[in-house]
Protein backbone atom coordinates (compact mmCIF):
# COMPACT_ATOMS: atom_id res chain seq x y z
CA UNK A 1 0.00 0.00 0.00
CA UNK A 2 1.19 3.40 -0.92
CA UNK A 3 1.63 6.19 1.61
CA UNK A 4 -0.89 8.89 2.13
CA UNK A 5 1.75 11.28 0.58
CA UNK A 6 2.10 9.35 -2.57
CA UNK A 7 -1.87 8.60 -2.59
CA UNK A 8 -2.64 12.61 -2.81
CA UNK A 9 -0.79 13.37 -5.85
CA UNK A 10 -2.84 14.57 -8.62
CA UNK A 11 -0.25 13.25 -11.43
CA UNK A 12 0.67 16.07 -13.99
CA UNK A 13 -2.41 16.13 -16.79
CA UNK A 14 0.55 18.02 -18.90
CA UNK A 15 2.02 15.34 -18.78
CA UNK A 16 -0.73 12.91 -19.21
CA UNK A 17 -1.77 14.67 -22.23
CA UNK A 18 1.94 14.19 -23.56
CA UNK A 19 1.34 10.45 -22.62
CA UNK A 20 -1.71 10.43 -25.09
CA UNK A 21 -0.53 12.51 -27.89
CA UNK A 22 2.94 10.11 -27.58
CA UNK A 23 0.16 6.86 -28.20
CA UNK A 24 -1.07 8.69 -30.88
CA UNK A 25 1.99 9.16 -32.70
CA UNK A 26 2.94 5.79 -32.06
CA UNK A 27 -0.17 4.49 -33.92
CA UNK A 28 1.09 6.34 -36.87
CA UNK A 29 -1.28 9.61 -36.55
CA UNK A 30 0.00 13.09 -37.15
CA UNK A 31 -0.72 14.62 -34.25
CA UNK A 32 0.36 18.81 -33.88
CA UNK A 33 1.52 19.71 -30.53
CA UNK A 34 0.09 22.66 -28.67
CA UNK A 35 0.25 21.22 -25.24
CA UNK A 36 3.94 20.86 -24.27
CA UNK A 37 5.23 23.97 -22.20
CA UNK A 38 8.69 23.53 -24.40
CA UNK A 39 10.64 26.16 -26.47
CA UNK A 40 11.17 24.09 -30.25
CA UNK A 41 13.72 25.89 -30.62
CA UNK A 42 17.60 24.24 -30.52
CA UNK A 43 19.79 25.26 -27.64
CA UNK A 44 22.12 28.23 -28.24
CA UNK A 45 25.59 26.73 -30.02
CA UNK A 46 27.74 28.03 -27.68
CA UNK A 47 26.21 26.48 -24.49
CA UNK A 48 26.47 23.03 -26.70
CA UNK A 49 30.38 23.90 -27.50
CA UNK A 50 30.92 24.91 -23.39
CA UNK A 51 29.59 21.68 -22.76
CA UNK A 52 31.27 19.76 -24.75
CA UNK A 53 34.36 21.33 -23.48
CA UNK A 54 33.50 20.59 -20.08
CA UNK A 55 33.01 16.91 -20.78
CA UNK A 56 36.40 16.39 -22.69
CA UNK A 57 38.13 18.08 -19.71
CA UNK A 58 36.46 15.48 -16.93
CA UNK A 59 34.37 18.27 -15.38
CA UNK A 60 32.35 15.27 -14.28
CA UNK A 61 32.37 14.91 -10.94
CA UNK A 62 30.04 15.83 -7.85
CA UNK A 63 30.43 20.02 -7.71
CA UNK A 64 29.10 21.54 -4.39
CA UNK A 65 25.43 20.75 -3.74
CA UNK A 66 24.36 24.59 -4.61
CA UNK A 67 26.81 24.46 -7.13
CA UNK A 68 29.93 25.90 -8.73
CA UNK A 69 31.24 29.57 -8.12
CA UNK A 70 31.60 30.69 -11.64
CA UNK A 71 27.64 29.66 -12.22
CA UNK A 72 26.63 31.32 -8.82
CA UNK A 73 28.50 34.21 -10.04
CA UNK A 74 27.59 34.46 -13.63
CA UNK A 75 23.62 34.34 -12.10
CA UNK A 76 24.05 37.10 -9.55
CA UNK A 77 25.69 39.56 -12.47
CA UNK A 78 22.61 38.76 -14.11
CA UNK A 79 20.57 39.55 -11.10
CA UNK A 80 22.01 42.53 -10.56
CA UNK A 81 21.80 43.84 -14.24
CA UNK A 82 18.34 42.58 -15.32
CA UNK A 83 16.54 42.80 -12.20
CA UNK A 84 18.08 45.28 -10.08
CA UNK A 85 18.84 42.75 -7.19
CA UNK A 86 22.22 42.35 -5.15
CA UNK A 87 22.86 39.18 -4.11
CA UNK A 88 26.24 37.13 -3.57
CA UNK A 89 26.80 33.73 -4.33
CA UNK A 90 26.22 32.03 -1.33
CA UNK A 91 22.20 33.20 -2.07
CA UNK A 92 22.32 31.34 -4.63
CA UNK A 93 21.11 27.45 -4.93
CA UNK A 94 21.70 26.18 -7.92
CA UNK A 95 19.14 23.24 -8.72
CA UNK A 96 18.32 20.25 -11.52
CA UNK A 97 15.61 22.66 -12.91
CA UNK A 98 13.36 25.41 -12.31
CA UNK A 99 10.97 23.08 -10.63
CA UNK A 100 13.39 21.79 -7.88
CA UNK A 101 14.62 25.24 -7.03
CA UNK A 102 10.52 25.84 -6.47
CA UNK A 103 10.49 22.74 -4.54
CA UNK A 104 13.59 23.73 -2.29
CA UNK A 105 11.85 27.02 -1.55
CA UNK A 106 8.53 25.17 -0.67
CA UNK A 107 9.83 22.76 1.66
CA UNK A 108 12.63 25.48 3.45
CA UNK A 109 9.16 27.15 4.46
CA UNK A 110 6.39 25.73 4.56
CA UNK A 111 5.22 23.91 8.05
CA UNK A 112 2.59 20.90 8.22
CA UNK A 113 -0.36 23.16 8.22
CA UNK A 114 0.73 26.27 6.65
CA UNK A 115 -2.31 27.68 4.28
CA UNK A 116 -0.19 28.90 0.74
CA UNK A 117 -1.68 31.38 -1.50
CA UNK A 118 -1.85 30.26 -5.05
CA UNK A 119 -3.43 33.30 -7.23
CA UNK A 120 -5.15 30.89 -10.33
CA UNK A 121 -4.87 29.92 -12.73
CA UNK A 122 -1.52 28.57 -12.06
CA UNK A 123 0.96 26.47 -12.83
CA UNK A 124 0.15 22.79 -12.67
CA UNK A 125 2.71 21.84 -9.86
CA UNK A 126 2.07 24.80 -6.97
CA UNK A 127 -0.56 22.80 -5.71
CA UNK A 128 0.59 19.60 -5.48
CA UNK A 129 4.06 20.40 -4.64
CA UNK A 130 2.37 22.71 -1.54
CA UNK A 131 0.53 19.45 -0.57
CA UNK A 132 3.98 17.26 -0.66
CA UNK A 133 5.56 19.55 1.83
CA UNK A 134 2.33 18.81 3.97
CA UNK A 135 1.22 22.94 3.28
CA UNK A 136 -2.31 23.08 2.67
CA UNK A 137 -2.57 25.08 -0.86
CA UNK A 138 -6.03 27.98 -1.19
CA UNK A 139 -6.52 28.85 -4.32
CA UNK A 140 -6.85 32.34 -5.15
CA UNK A 141 -8.66 34.71 -8.22
CA UNK A 142 -7.22 37.23 -10.38
CA UNK A 143 -9.18 39.56 -12.38
CA UNK A 144 -10.95 38.77 -15.24
CA UNK A 145 -7.84 40.09 -17.53
CA UNK A 146 -5.80 37.71 -14.76
CA UNK A 147 -4.04 40.45 -13.49
CA UNK A 148 -2.62 39.71 -9.71
CA UNK A 149 -6.01 40.46 -7.15
CA UNK A 150 -4.77 42.35 -4.23
CA UNK A 151 -7.66 42.80 -2.79
CA UNK A 152 -8.79 38.74 -2.95
CA UNK A 153 -5.09 37.87 -1.55
CA UNK A 154 -5.90 39.70 1.58
CA UNK A 155 -8.76 38.78 2.03
CA UNK A 156 -7.42 35.20 1.95
CA UNK A 157 -5.06 35.53 4.32
CA UNK A 158 -5.87 33.99 7.93
CA UNK A 159 -3.46 33.36 11.07
CA UNK A 160 -1.89 30.49 9.37
CA UNK A 161 -1.23 31.89 5.60
CA UNK A 162 2.59 31.64 5.14
CA UNK A 163 3.78 31.86 1.78
CA UNK A 164 2.26 33.42 -1.62
CA UNK A 165 3.68 31.54 -4.91
CA UNK A 166 3.49 34.41 -7.93
CA UNK A 167 4.45 33.78 -11.53
CA UNK A 168 4.80 36.01 -13.84
CA UNK A 169 5.13 35.98 -16.91
CA UNK A 170 2.51 33.81 -15.61
CA UNK A 171 1.65 29.89 -17.10
CA UNK A 172 -0.99 29.68 -18.17
CA UNK A 173 -2.43 33.01 -18.93
CA UNK A 174 0.35 34.52 -19.88
CA UNK A 175 -0.08 37.57 -17.70
CA UNK A 176 2.64 39.50 -16.54
CA UNK A 177 1.96 41.43 -13.33
CA UNK A 178 2.79 45.21 -13.09
CA UNK A 179 5.37 47.21 -10.52
CA UNK A 180 2.00 48.56 -8.94
CA UNK A 181 0.38 45.33 -7.62
CA UNK A 182 3.77 43.79 -6.62
CA UNK A 183 4.61 46.67 -4.75
CA UNK A 184 1.37 46.41 -3.21
CA UNK A 185 1.58 42.87 -2.82
CA UNK A 186 5.11 43.41 -1.01
CA UNK A 187 3.36 45.71 1.05
CA UNK A 188 0.69 42.84 2.17
CA UNK A 189 3.94 40.09 2.26
CA UNK A 190 5.22 42.54 5.47
CA UNK A 191 1.95 43.73 7.04
CA UNK A 192 1.38 39.97 7.54
CA UNK A 193 5.05 38.94 7.49
CA UNK A 194 4.57 36.42 4.79
CA UNK A 195 7.27 35.13 1.94
CA UNK A 196 6.64 35.66 -1.87
CA UNK A 197 8.23 33.01 -3.89
CA UNK A 198 8.50 34.38 -7.38
CA UNK A 199 8.41 31.67 -10.14
CA UNK A 200 10.24 33.86 -12.73
CA UNK A 201 11.14 31.51 -15.53
CA UNK A 202 9.24 32.82 -18.17
CA UNK A 203 10.78 36.10 -17.66
CA UNK A 204 12.49 36.85 -21.36
CA UNK A 205 9.21 36.16 -23.02
CA UNK A 206 7.80 39.27 -22.77
CA UNK A 207 5.91 41.75 -25.34
CA UNK A 208 4.86 44.83 -26.50
CA UNK A 209 5.22 47.70 -23.77
CA UNK A 210 5.10 45.06 -20.90
CA UNK A 211 7.96 44.92 -18.57
CA UNK A 212 8.93 42.17 -16.05
CA UNK A 213 9.71 42.94 -12.40
CA UNK A 214 10.79 41.62 -9.75
CA UNK A 215 8.81 41.66 -6.75
CA UNK A 216 12.07 41.26 -4.63
CA UNK A 217 12.75 44.56 -6.52
CA UNK A 218 10.11 46.28 -5.49
CA UNK A 219 11.38 46.93 -1.77
CA UNK A 220 14.28 46.00 0.68
CA UNK A 221 11.72 44.68 2.33
CA UNK A 222 10.44 42.09 -0.24
CA UNK A 223 13.81 41.77 -1.06
CA UNK A 224 14.20 40.12 1.68
CA UNK A 225 11.22 37.96 1.99
CA UNK A 226 11.33 37.29 -1.55
CA UNK A 227 12.65 33.83 -2.79
CA UNK A 228 13.33 34.40 -7.16
CA UNK A 229 12.96 31.54 -8.78
CA UNK A 230 14.20 30.86 -12.30
CA UNK A 231 16.03 28.70 -14.53
CA UNK A 232 17.66 28.11 -17.96
CA UNK A 233 15.00 25.93 -19.33
CA UNK A 234 12.35 28.53 -21.12
CA UNK A 235 14.84 31.54 -21.76
CA UNK A 236 18.50 29.61 -23.47
CA UNK A 237 15.46 26.00 -24.86
CA UNK A 238 17.08 23.99 -22.17
CA UNK A 239 14.14 22.34 -20.69
CA UNK A 240 16.24 18.56 -21.01
CA UNK A 241 19.50 19.74 -19.63
CA UNK A 242 17.56 20.60 -16.26
CA UNK A 243 19.34 24.06 -14.47
CA UNK A 244 17.31 26.43 -12.32
CA UNK A 245 18.07 28.03 -9.28
CA UNK A 246 16.45 30.24 -6.33
CA UNK A 247 18.21 33.63 -5.36
CA UNK A 248 17.02 34.39 -1.20
CA UNK A 249 18.05 35.54 1.71
CA UNK A 250 21.29 33.42 3.25
CA UNK A 251 18.77 31.70 5.72
CA UNK A 252 16.74 30.58 2.77
CA UNK A 253 19.31 29.52 0.75
CA UNK A 254 21.37 27.22 3.02
CA UNK A 255 17.93 25.69 3.72
CA UNK A 256 17.75 24.87 0.14
CA UNK A 257 21.09 23.77 0.19
CA UNK A 258 20.79 21.05 3.04
CA UNK A 259 17.40 20.13 1.30
CA UNK A 260 18.82 19.18 -1.66
CA UNK A 261 21.86 18.31 -0.17
CA UNK A 262 19.67 14.79 0.61
CA UNK A 263 17.35 14.72 -2.33
CA UNK A 264 19.64 15.13 -5.42
CA UNK A 265 22.90 16.30 -4.69
CA UNK A 266 24.07 18.90 -6.99
CA UNK A 267 22.81 19.69 -10.58
CA UNK A 268 24.33 18.14 -13.56
CA UNK A 269 28.15 18.76 -13.21
CA UNK A 270 28.82 19.35 -16.91
CA UNK A 271 25.39 21.40 -17.58
CA UNK A 272 26.76 23.76 -14.94
CA UNK A 273 29.70 24.37 -16.70
CA UNK A 274 27.64 24.83 -19.83
CA UNK A 275 25.43 27.59 -18.63
CA UNK A 276 28.42 29.72 -16.99
CA UNK A 277 28.62 31.86 -20.34
CA UNK A 278 25.06 31.38 -21.75
CA UNK A 279 24.06 35.39 -20.28
CA UNK A 280 27.31 36.90 -21.82
CA UNK A 281 27.11 34.65 -25.21
CA UNK A 282 23.50 33.81 -26.15
CA UNK A 283 21.45 37.10 -25.94
CA UNK A 284 20.96 37.50 -29.36
CA UNK A 285 19.72 33.87 -29.66
CA UNK A 286 16.90 34.83 -26.68
CA UNK A 287 15.95 37.65 -28.49
CA UNK A 288 15.36 35.84 -31.99
CA UNK A 289 13.70 33.56 -30.05
CA UNK A 290 11.47 36.41 -28.29
CA UNK A 291 10.71 37.35 -31.51
CA UNK A 292 9.68 34.17 -33.34
CA UNK A 293 7.27 33.95 -30.31
CA UNK A 294 5.59 37.04 -30.56
CA UNK A 295 4.89 36.69 -34.30
CA UNK A 296 3.28 33.16 -33.11
CA UNK A 297 1.25 34.56 -30.25
CA UNK A 298 -0.20 37.21 -32.82
CA UNK A 299 -0.85 34.63 -35.39
CA UNK A 300 -2.74 31.93 -33.32
CA UNK A 301 -4.73 34.74 -31.10
CA UNK A 302 -6.37 36.58 -34.54
CA UNK A 303 -6.91 33.30 -35.64
CA UNK A 304 -8.60 31.79 -32.35
CA UNK A 305 -10.54 34.67 -32.20
CA UNK A 306 -11.89 34.79 -35.37
CA UNK A 307 -13.31 31.24 -34.88
CA UNK A 308 -16.83 31.42 -33.45
CA UNK A 309 -17.34 31.87 -29.99
CA UNK A 310 -13.59 31.44 -28.98
CA UNK A 311 -12.92 34.01 -26.41
CA UNK A 312 -9.50 35.08 -25.28
CA UNK A 313 -7.53 37.77 -24.48
CA UNK A 314 -4.07 38.84 -26.00
CA UNK A 315 -1.07 37.69 -23.04
CA UNK A 316 1.85 39.91 -22.84
CA UNK A 317 4.45 36.81 -22.03
CA UNK A 318 5.28 33.20 -21.79
CA UNK A 319 4.24 31.11 -24.32
CA UNK A 320 0.73 30.47 -23.99
CA UNK A 321 -3.28 31.62 -25.17
CA UNK A 322 -5.61 30.48 -22.71
CA UNK A 323 -9.07 30.77 -24.66
CA UNK A 324 -12.59 30.38 -23.07
CA UNK A 325 -13.96 27.54 -24.81
CA UNK A 326 -17.81 27.15 -22.75
CA UNK A 327 -20.02 28.54 -25.98
CA UNK A 328 -19.26 24.49 -27.07
CA UNK A 329 -20.30 22.91 -24.18
CA UNK A 330 -23.65 20.97 -24.60
CA UNK A 331 -22.19 20.28 -28.33
CA UNK A 332 -22.39 17.05 -29.60
CA UNK A 333 -20.59 15.76 -33.17
CA UNK A 334 -22.44 12.35 -33.89
CA UNK A 335 -22.77 10.59 -30.77
CA UNK A 336 -19.98 12.19 -28.61
CA UNK A 337 -21.38 15.04 -26.14
CA UNK A 338 -18.90 17.73 -25.18
CA UNK A 339 -19.46 18.40 -21.34
CA UNK A 340 -16.29 20.38 -20.38
CA UNK A 341 -12.92 21.45 -21.73
CA UNK A 342 -11.78 18.32 -20.83
CA UNK A 343 -14.32 16.47 -23.39
CA UNK A 344 -13.25 19.02 -25.88
CA UNK A 345 -9.26 18.31 -25.79
CA UNK A 346 -10.44 14.78 -26.13
CA UNK A 347 -12.27 15.45 -29.46
CA UNK A 348 -9.64 18.01 -30.70
CA UNK A 349 -7.10 15.37 -30.14
CA UNK A 350 -9.41 12.51 -32.23
CA UNK A 351 -10.85 15.11 -34.72
CA UNK A 352 -8.32 17.34 -35.17
CA UNK A 353 -5.34 15.89 -34.90
CA UNK A 354 -4.17 18.69 -32.19
CA UNK A 355 -3.26 18.38 -28.87
CA UNK A 356 -3.49 21.11 -26.22
CA UNK A 357 -4.59 20.97 -22.03
CA UNK A 358 -8.06 21.39 -20.75
CA UNK A 359 -8.17 24.09 -18.40
CA UNK A 360 -8.79 22.04 -14.62
CA UNK A 361 -5.48 21.12 -14.62
CA UNK A 362 -4.56 24.73 -14.44
CA UNK A 363 -7.26 25.51 -12.05
CA UNK A 364 -9.53 27.42 -15.00
CA UNK A 365 -12.27 25.39 -16.16
CA UNK A 366 -14.01 26.31 -19.70
CA UNK A 367 -10.77 27.45 -21.20
CA UNK A 368 -7.78 25.53 -23.04
CA UNK A 369 -4.46 26.31 -23.04
CA UNK A 370 -2.79 26.69 -25.87
CA UNK A 371 1.11 26.80 -26.41
CA UNK A 372 2.60 28.59 -29.40
CA UNK A 373 5.69 27.36 -29.05
CA UNK A 374 5.82 25.20 -32.29
CA UNK A 375 6.24 26.72 -36.24
CA UNK A 376 3.90 29.00 -37.51
CA UNK A 377 3.09 26.41 -40.00
CA UNK A 378 2.26 23.93 -38.00
CA UNK A 379 0.31 26.34 -36.30
CA UNK A 380 -1.57 27.37 -39.49
CA UNK A 381 -2.17 23.69 -39.86
CA UNK A 382 -3.41 22.93 -36.15
CA UNK A 383 -5.60 26.04 -37.03
CA UNK A 384 -7.60 25.05 -39.91
CA UNK A 385 -7.86 21.44 -38.59
CA UNK A 386 -9.65 23.12 -35.03
CA UNK A 387 -11.85 25.32 -37.33
CA UNK A 388 -12.87 22.49 -39.63
CA UNK A 389 -13.42 20.35 -36.13
CA UNK A 390 -15.30 22.87 -34.41
CA UNK A 391 -17.84 22.91 -37.68
CA UNK A 392 -18.61 19.80 -37.02
CA UNK A 393 -19.88 20.33 -33.52
CA UNK A 394 -23.98 21.08 -33.36
N1 LIG B 1 7.55 27.20 -13.43
C1 LIG B 1 6.68 27.31 -14.43
C2 LIG B 1 5.64 28.38 -14.36
C3 LIG B 1 6.74 26.45 -15.55
O1 LIG B 1 5.86 26.58 -16.53
C4 LIG B 1 7.73 25.44 -15.55
C5 LIG B 1 7.79 24.47 -16.65
O2 LIG B 1 6.90 24.31 -17.45
C6 LIG B 1 8.62 25.37 -14.47
C7 LIG B 1 8.50 26.26 -13.43
C8 LIG B 1 9.69 24.33 -14.40
O3 LIG B 1 10.65 24.51 -15.36
P1 LIG B 1 12.03 23.72 -15.34
O4 LIG B 1 11.98 22.76 -14.21
O5 LIG B 1 12.15 23.06 -16.66
O6 LIG B 1 13.07 24.77 -15.12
Amino acid sequence: MLSDRASNITPSATHAMNARLMRRRAEGKDIIAFNVGEPDFETPKPIVDACIRALHEGKTKYTPVNGIVPLKQAICDKLLQDNGLSYSPEQICISTGGKQALSNAVFALCNEGDEVLIPIPCYVSYVEIVKLAGGIPVLVPTNDDYSLNCESIRRAITRKTRLIILNSPNNPTGAVYSAAALAELGQIATQYDLYIISDEVYEKLIYGNAKHVSPAAVSPETLERTVVVNGFSKTFAMTGWRLGYTASNLEVSRACNAFQGHMTSCSTSFVQYAAVNAFRDCMEEVESMRIAFQNRRDYMYARLTAMPGIHCRLPDGAFYLMPDVSSYFGKCYESRVIRNAEDLCSYLLDEAGIAAVFGEAFCMPGTIRFAYANSLENIRIGMDRMEAALQKLR
